[in-house]
C-alpha cells in the first residue's frame, strides 16, 4: 500500500518512532512538528491520512483540524493526552475521524490507521468503478433524504449535503437496514471496521454530526432514530 501518512507530533522521539512505524509498515510518510507546517503540508502535500497531535506549537491541533476540514475530506486521527482533550475533540466539533488516548500501543495505532485509509481508499475505488450494470445503481429513497451509494452522495430536497466519508457509511449501514436497531459496539465494529479499539463514544459523535446536516430538527430526529440503551435505527 502506498498511501501516505502525515504526522504532526511536535515530540520529536515520538514523531520518530511514527515515521519509522509507519515506514516499515510499507506507507510512505510526513511528517512535522509544529501546527503552521502541519496545516500547510495537509494543504499542499495530499496525504491520505493524518495523525496529529492536539499540543502543539504555533497552531494547536484542534485549529489545525478545523482548517483542513474546509478543505479537505482526508481522514484525521487525533493524538489525544488527556481526558479532558478526549471530551473537548468530542464535544466540539472539529470534524476529526477518530481519536486515539495516549499512551497507546503502536500496535493500537497501526489497527486504526489501517481501519481509517480502508475505508477512504475502498470508497475513492468504488467512485472510479464505472463497470456496473446500469440497473446496479443503488439510490435509498427516504423522505426528503436521497442516498444515492455509487456516488457517495446524500441529497435532501434536492440540494447535496457535504458529509464526509464516515457519516456517509453510517448514514448507508442504517440506511440499507431500516428499522432495525444496531447497538454502538456493532455499528464501531460494521462501519469503524475494528472490533475492540474504538471508544463508543465515537459513534455518538457521528450520530450527532449527521443529524445536524440531515435532520430538519437535530433534537427531534426523524431519521436517526436513538432507541435509549439499545442503539442506534434508521426510520424509513
Ligand atoms: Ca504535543
Amino acid at each position: 500500500m502506498d498511501a501516505t501518512i502525515l504526522i504532526v507530533e511536535d515530540e520529536q522521539n515520538i514523531n520518530d518512532i511514527l515515521v519509522y512505524t509507519f515506514a516499515k509498515e510499507g506507507y510512505k510518510t510526513l511528517s512535522a512538528t509544529d501546527g503552521v507546517k502541519g496545516l500547510e503540508m495537509a494543504l499542499n502535500e495530499n496525504p491520505d491520512l493524518i495523525l496529529l497531535d492536539i499540543m502543539l506549537p504555533g497552531m494547536d491541533g484542534y485549529d489545525v483540524c478545523k482548517k483542513v476540514r474546509e478543505k479537505s475530506n482526508v481522514p484525521i486521527i487525533m493524538l489525544t493526552a488527556r481526558e479532558d482533550e478526549v471530551d473537548k475533540v468530542l464535544g466540539l466539533e472539529f470534524g476529526a475521524d477518530d481519536y486515539i488516548t495516549k499512551p497507546y500501543s503502536v500496535r493500537e495505532l497501526t489497527a486504526r490507521v489501517k481501519a481509517n485509509l480502508r475505508r477512504s481508499l475502498f470508497a475513492a475505488s468504488e467512485l472510479k468503478n464505472e463497470d456496473r450494470a446500469p440497473g446496479d445503481v443503488n439510490t435509498i429513497v427516504s423522505g426528503d433524504l436521497t442516498i444515492n451509494t455509487e456516488r457517495y452522495e446524500v441529497t435532501k430536497k434536492g440540494k447535496v449535503i457535504d458529509i464526509t466519508l464516515r457519516e456517509f457509511d453510517l448514514l448507508k449501514f442504517l440506511a440499507m437496514q431500516p428499522d432495525k436497531i444496531f447497538s454502538r459496539e456493532k455499528l464501531l465494529e460494521n462501519v469503524w471496521g475494528y472490533e475492540y479499539y474504538g471508544d463508543v463514544r465515537t459513534v455518538d459523535v457521528t450520530v450527532r454530526r449527521l443529524r445536524e446536516k440531515i435532520e430538519d430538527d437535530p433534537s427531534m430526529p426523524k431519521y436517526i432514530i436513538t432507541k435509549r440503551g439499545v442503539g442506534y435505527y434508521f426510520n424509513k
